[in-house]
């Protein structure tokens, strides 16, 4: 049975980035009174842990001093300091109080995750407020102002650990495939709705790496409208040869539930039951695994994919039905969806083909037989 430690702390969601952005706290708040009413944190091999915030030296092993000091500043409302030098500003960046110390926060669970990992003291480390792969070295980019992921495997490779990531969130894994394109030490894999029609607008096929990096970068792009069926199919047909032959010490994933049918910010169609069953597969290629959450704008859905998640970490089965506690508060019947995407045979058809074709192309590329 894994050992599980959770990490959440009340202080990631009693800050907010305003009433109309779509990374609401509502999110992790409700994913936590899901776990908690689940009874997930009094399972034997469960524990609940908060973290401390990262030290600036800890950013640094990603960021720059400059874009630190700039996000301290603006944090608390000095003026010196110009916003749009470091990408914030209205709409996906804005500057709110108290910014630095949240993903200061994320940063920190994100690195006891990892150390906690290297000596040993459990097998899965899941920071369900993590998972902020857009930030850059010196600039924030897509709701995310540091990467902890980044952070997290730069340390585990200090470590002399090989670390393989894999990015299911629906917007392509840019900061982290960037911050270790030129380097084989890391191999990152990320599926993602095409960016020619979504944010970020990188990770083509093409994209697989740089100098002895070349080979350890993978991106597979989804056409609007891929379910489970096929989703599922084109990971069995990658993912476990790819970080079979790696044979990583340490898997990072980045457990993005934005592909879920319902969310508002993209057009991907898989359900939680699909969501859940590649958790499933995630579990069974990780010796040891940092897991970290990511998008997903549903606030109905999130609670339950992550629950779901973590009751596949710690090998806990429960019920269809959501706890009465919470049903009470949020109504909801199950953990799964009441209804499922409406995609037509033809349409289901085409997108098929074009998956069947990236993927053949991916194993060709990468001599997979
Ligand atoms: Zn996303």
């Amino acid at each position: 049975m894994r050992r599980v430690v959770v990490f959440a702390s009340p202080a990631m969601w009693h800050t907010s980035h305003g009433p109309d952005h779509p990374l609401k706290s509502e999110r992790l708040r409700r994913t936590y009174e899901l776990m908690q009413a689940s009874g997930l944190f009094e399972a034997p091999n469960v524990r609940r842990v908060e973290a401390a915030p990262a030290s600036t030296d800890e950013l640094a092993l990603f960021h720059t001093a400059e874009y630190i000091d700039a996000v301290q500043a603006l944090s608390v409302g000095r003026t010196d300091v110009r916003p749009w030098r470091f990408n914030f500003g209205p709409g996906d960046n804005p500057v709110f109080p108290g910014m630095h110390d949240l993903y200061a926060l994320a940063v920190g669970a994100a690195l006891a995750g990892a150390s906690m990992l290297a000596r040993g003291e459990c097998d899965t480390a899941f920071s369900f407020g993590g998972g902020l792969h857009h930030a850059w070295r010196d600039h924030a980019s897509g709701f995310c102002v540091y990467n902890d992921i980044v952070v997290a495997i730069t340390w585990l490779i200090r470590q002399r650990l090989r670390v393989a990531y894999v990015d299911i969130d629906v917007h392509h894994g840019d900061g982290v495939q960037y911050a270790f394109d030129d380097t084989d030490k890391v191999l990152t894999i990320s599926f993602h709705q095409d960016g020619r029609t979504l944010f970020p607008g990188t990770g083509a096929i093409e994209e697989h790496g740089r100098g002895v990096g070349a080979g350890y970068g993978v991106n597979l792009p989804l056409p609007a409208g891929t379910d489970d069926e096929t989703y599922l199919w084109a990971f069995d047909r990658l993912v476990p040869p790819l970080v079979g032959r790696f044979r990583p010490d340490v898997l990072v994933t980045q457990l993005g539930v934005d592909t879920h049918f319902t969310d508002p910010l993209a057009e991907l169609a898989l359900t939680v039951r699909g969501q859940e069953a590649l958790v499933r597969r995630l579990a069974s290629l990780a010796p040891r695994w940092l897991a970290l959450g990511g998008g997903g704008y549903n606030v109905e859905v999130v609670p339950r994919a992550w629950t779901l998640a973590l009751a596949v970490m710690a090998d806990v089965r429960l019920p269809a039905e959501l706890p009465e506690a919470y049903r009470q508060t949020y109504g909801g019947r199950t953990f799964y969806d009441e209804s499922a995407p409406e995609i037509g045979a033809d349409e289901r058809g085409r997108v098929r083909r074009i998956v069947e074709e990236r993927v053949e192309h991916l194993r060709g590329q990468a001599e997979l037989s």
